[in-house]
């Protein structure tokens, strides 16, 4: 199951205070060929992967383990919706589709970069089909809004463009109902849906 691989790697990087998400490329056969997540907080990396650093994300630790060769058919999976940066990085890499979990509203005015790009460039802009229904939606979102709380308290401190309110106010509930101590990613997310069926 993809999801279920995607968000046990973004639940590693929420475990070692990174951002989390967590990306995986999917072959045109359905498999996963190669999986990374984001490790900007980290002190260390497998070898040749980004880690301490703000462009230390998912997808950019994917596509880095990437030889040049040809990616048609393939599917890069994310549990969060891509930035601009690994959206030209998918280009670049000739991946042209991604399939996201959670929205992130800062992120839509990607979807217009190909307007402003040359026909060559622009018509393989990758095809961008999210946010996700149900679980892989709202757990998506859910998982950054909880580390905004625990770790950025401050930028959340208000309503902002950053995220939707609700979604802030849900990951408060998480964070004090103690999801961030569960011992995996299943176990975090069954408590998140119980202490957010009684919203
Ligand atoms: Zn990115």
């Amino acid at each position: 199951m993809i999801w279920d691989k995607v968000f046990e790697l973004a639940w590693e990087s929420l475990q070692a205070k990174s951002y989390p998400v967590g990306a995986a490329l999917v072959d045109p056969a359905g498999e996963i060929t190669h999986s990374g997540r984001n490790r900007a907080a980290e002190k260390s990396a497998p070898p040749g992967r980004l880690f301490g650093t703000t462009i230390a994300h998912a997808e950019f630790d994917v596509l880095g383990q990437l030889p040049q060769d040809e990616y048609d058919g393939y599917t890069l999976y994310s549990s969060l919706q891509p930035c601009l940066m690994c959206s030209t990085a998918l280009r670049l890499v000739g991946i042209n589709q991604v399939v996201h979990a959670g929205a992130d509203p800062l992120r839509n005015a990607t979807d217009e970069v190909p307007a402003v790009l040359p026909e060559l460039i622009a018509g393989r802009w990758p095809r961008r089909t999210g946010p996700a229904d149900g679980f892989a939606g709202s757990w998506g979102s859910l998982l950054p809004a909880m580390w905004m709380v625990a770790y950025k308290p401050d930028a959340v401190a208000e309503p902002s463009d950053l995220m939707p309110w609700a979604t802030i106010e849900r990951a408060r509930r998480c964070v004090a109902g103690g999801v961030l101590e569960c011992g995996s990613a299943a176990e975090a997310y069954q408590l998140a849906a119980s202490l957010s069926a009684s919203d």
